[in-house]
């Protein structure tokens, strides 16, 4: 027995925030039939050699400004707040604490994540707090996971993800893998290169505006 719709959650860098994090948070709620998605800017991502770009306010306000017309999805803007490292495991901890031991959470990560999965603070603990489901990028191949992630990754997804599981299981979207990232956009912006679809209106206008990746 679970109590209250599924909940999920995606954190990122979002540093600028593209298309397609927009799909893989759409796919990510309709697949799972999520009550809401809560898109988790990251404050200062301790995993990443070079810092992001834009400031950690500045890429909050460009979630904000491209989920603003999407509905369900929702920002939560807690890592930005903390003055430390943003260890997943600290933040899913809070939340599982606020939303209480039943409800089922998700967690939504790429492809390239994935394969990193060992490397975050406390990793394995991950799975007593949320489910995982995985966005694949392109080149995505199993084979190549570390293995330790790869023995988590086929033995913890089921046949049936109605079960309602609170935590523990994991699984692929359905989402077809797209072949978007933010590093290939601040280039096309620092060349001057049209970036079409990629970024929605409102957060073109942001960067333009207060000039990022120039
Ligand atoms: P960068 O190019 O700066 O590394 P990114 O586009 O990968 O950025 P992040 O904000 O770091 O974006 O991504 C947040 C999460 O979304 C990560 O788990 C990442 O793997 C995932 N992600 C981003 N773009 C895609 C994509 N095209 N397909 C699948 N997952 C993606």
């Amino acid at each position: 027995m679970n109590t209250g719709a599924a909940l999920g959650l995606f954190g990122g860098t979002f540093d600028p925030i593209h298309s397609a994090h927009l799909r893989m948070a759409q796919a990510f709620r309709s697949e799972l039939s999520l009550d809401e998605v809560r898109l988790i800017p990251a404050g200062q991502p301790y995993h990443r050699e070079h810092g992001p770009h834009a400031s950690p306010v500045q890429r909050l306000e460009m979630v904000r400004l491209a989920i603003a017309d999407l509905p369900g999805l929702a920002v939560d803007e807690r890592e930005i707040h903390r003055h430390k490292p943003a260890y997943t495991i600290d933040t899913l901890e809070e939340i599982r604490a606020e939303i209480g031991p039943e409800r089922p959470l998700w967690w939504l990560i790429g492809g390239d994540s994935l394969a990193k999965l060992h490397t975050w603070h406390r990793w394995e603990d991950l799975f007593a707090l949320a489910n995982i489901a995985v966005a694949l990028r392109p080149g995505f191949n199993e084979t190549r996971l570390p293995l330790a992630v790869r023995t988590q990754w086929q033995q913890r997804q089921v046949t049936d993800f109605s079960n309602g599981a609170p935590s523990g299981t994991m699984r692929p979207l359905a989402l077809p893998p797209l072949d978007v990232s933010a590093t290939a956009i601040r280039q096309r912006l620092q060349s001057g290169a049209d970036t079409g679809t990629l970024l929605s209106a409102p957060v073109l206008a942001y960067i333009r505006q207060h000039k990022l990746y120039l």
